[in-house]
C-alpha cells in the first residue's frame, strides 16, 4: 500500500505523489492530520512505531519523507521553523567548534550565529562565499561547519556550490546549504556535493504564507539520525497541522517555482531598463556576476530579486507608498508578491557595519514575485517609480 517514489521519477511526479496512499488506518489518499500527543504500545518491552509526538508523529513523518524524496537525501527532520532547522546544525557541533558562514546569510541566521558565538558556544568567521579564493583562505584552518546560502539574501549573490562544497570537505567541515530561496524544485545541493540542506518551509515549499516551518535533509543516514535526536531532545519537531499544510503546498511546488521565476525575470528586465533604478540584482540577467553559475546549478532563477533606487530610504519610501499590488511584508516565496526594505526589516538585526559589508544599502528594495500576472505587477511598479520623477 505504501507508495515509495523512486529517484528515477521526475521531480514533478515525486512532488505530486510523495506521501500519497500512506494511511494504514482508513486508506485515505491524502495523509490525515494526526494530532494525538501519544501512541499506544502493544507491549511495554517493545517500542512500537510511533511513541510520543515530540519525537515524531505520522503527519510529520509523511511530510519529512516527501522532502527527502525531493532533495534526494537519506532522511529529513521537519521543524517548527527554518531557524529551528538551522539550529539543529549548531546543536550537533562540539563546544568550541569553528563555523565558516556566508557573510550575507539570512539576517536571522546571522543573529543566531552571533549570539551563540558571543556566548562562547562556537566561533564563527564570515566570508564572501562567492569569492572562492577568500573561501579557500578561510578554510586553510580546519572548520566543523561550512554554512552556505545561495542565492543569498537580499543581494541575490550566487555561490558555486560544487566548488565551495569541495573546499569545505577538504577542510573537514560538514557542508550545509540554506536552500530556502529556491527550494528543491530549482536547486538540489545534495546533488552538488553538500552534506546537509536546510530550508525554511515557510517560504516556497509551503508557498501560501500560512504556516511557519523548517526542514533539514541529510545525505548520510547517521547524520539524519543525529539531527532527529536533537529535534526530539530540544522539542523542535513540527506540529502535525503545519506539516499537513506544507505537504499540500509541495504538490504545486514545481509549478509555482517556475511561474514565480518567470515573473521575477520579467520584473528584473523591466527594472534593469528603468532610469530611476540604480541597479538590479537578479541572476537571470546576463549582466549578473553569478549568471553562468546559476544557469549551471539552478533549473530557474527563482522568485527573489532586489533593486536599488535613487534617494536611499526616502526614495524607497516614495515607491512603497504608491504600490498597490506588492504587500510591504517580510518573507518570500508565497503566492502573493511582497516587497521589503532589507535595511529596515529582514536585515535590521545586523549591525550597520555588517550591512555595509554585505552591500545592504538603504535604497535597496527586495521583491518576492508571486503568482499575479507579470504584466500587472510591472504596470504597478511603472506607475510607482514615477514618484521619483
Ligand atoms: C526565512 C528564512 C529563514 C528562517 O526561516 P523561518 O521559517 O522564518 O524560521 C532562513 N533562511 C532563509 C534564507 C530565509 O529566507
Amino acid at each position: 500500500m505504501t507508495e515509495k517514489p523512486t529517484p528515477t521519477e521526475r521531480f514533478e511526479t515525486r512532488a505530486a505523489r510523495a506521501g500519497i496512499n500512506r494511511d494504514p488506518g482508513y486508506n485515505s489518499v491524502v495523509a490525515p492530520i494526526c494530532v494525538s500527543a501519544t501512541f499506544i504500545r502493544e507491549d511495554a518491552t517493545k517500542p512500537g512505531g510511533f511513541d510520543y509526538a515530540r519525537t515524531n508523529n505520522p503527519t510529520r513523518q509523511v511530510f519529512a519523507d516527501a522532502v527527502t524524496a525531493l532533495e534526494g537525501g537519506a532522511g529529513t527532520v521537519a521543524t517548527t521553523s527554518g531557524m529551528a532547522a538551522i539550529d539543529l546544525l549548531f546543536n550537533d557541533l562540539p563546544i568550541g567548534a569553528r563555523i565558516v558562514a556566508a557573510h550575507d546569510c539570512y539576517g536571522g541566521t546571522h543573529r543566531l550565529l552571533d549570539a551563540r558565538a558571543q556566548g562562547g558556544r562556537f566561533s564563527v568567521d564570515y566570508v564572501d562565499c562567492t569569492d572562492l579564493a577568500a573561501l579557500a583562505a578561510a578554510l586553510e584552518s580546519p572548520a566543523h561547519l561550512l554554512l552556505l546560502e545561495t542565492p543569498s539574501n537580499p543581494r541575490i549573490r550566487i555561490t558555486d556550490l560544487e566548488a565551495a562544497a569541495k573546499l569545505g570537505k577538504a577542510a573537514g567541515a560538514i557542508v550545509a546549504v540554506d536552500n530556502t530561496v529556491l527550494s528543491p524544485a530549482l536547486q538540489r545541493p545534495l546533488e552538488l556535493g553538500a552534506d546537509v540542506v536546510v530550508s525554511s518551509a515557510t517560504k516556497l515549499i509551503n508557498g501560501h504564507s500560512d504556516m511557519i516551518g523548517g526542514v533539514l535533509t541529510a545525505k548520510d543516514p547517521d547524520h539524519a539520525e543525529r539531527y532527529a535526536w536533537w529535534a526530539n531532545a530540544a522539542g523542535t519537531g513540527a506540529a502535525a497541522f503545519d506539516c499537513f499544510l506544507a505537504l499540500r503546498g509541495l504538490r504545486t511546488l514545481p509549478l509555482r517555482a517556475k511561474a514565480q521565476s518567470d515573473t521575477a525575470l520579467k520584473i528584473a528586465q523591466f527594472l534593469d531598463a528603468h532610469p530611476h533604478v540604480l541597479h538590479v540584482d537578479y541572476p537571470g540577467l546576463a549582466s549578473h556576476p553569478g549568471h553562468e553559475i546559476a544557469k549551471r546549478q539552478q533549473s530557474a532563477f527563482g522568485p527573489l530579486l532586489a533593486f536599488e533606487v535613487k534617494g536611499g530610504l526616502d526614495g524607497g519610501a516614495k515607491i512603497l507608498r504608491q504600490l498597490n499590488l506588492f504587500t510591504l511584508a517580510q518573507s518570500l516565496g508565497g503566492a502573493e508578491s511582497l516587497i521589503n526594505v532589507p535595511a529596515l526589516m529582514t536585515h535590521k538585526a545586523m549591525t550597520q557595519e555588517a550591512r555595509d559589508k554585505a552591500g545592504v544599502k538603504d535604497g535597496l528594495l527586495r521583491i518576492s514575485a508571486g503568482l499575479e500576472a507579470a504584466e500587472d505587477l510591472i504596470a504597478d511598479l511603472d506607475q510607482a517609480l514615477q514618484a521619483l520623477d
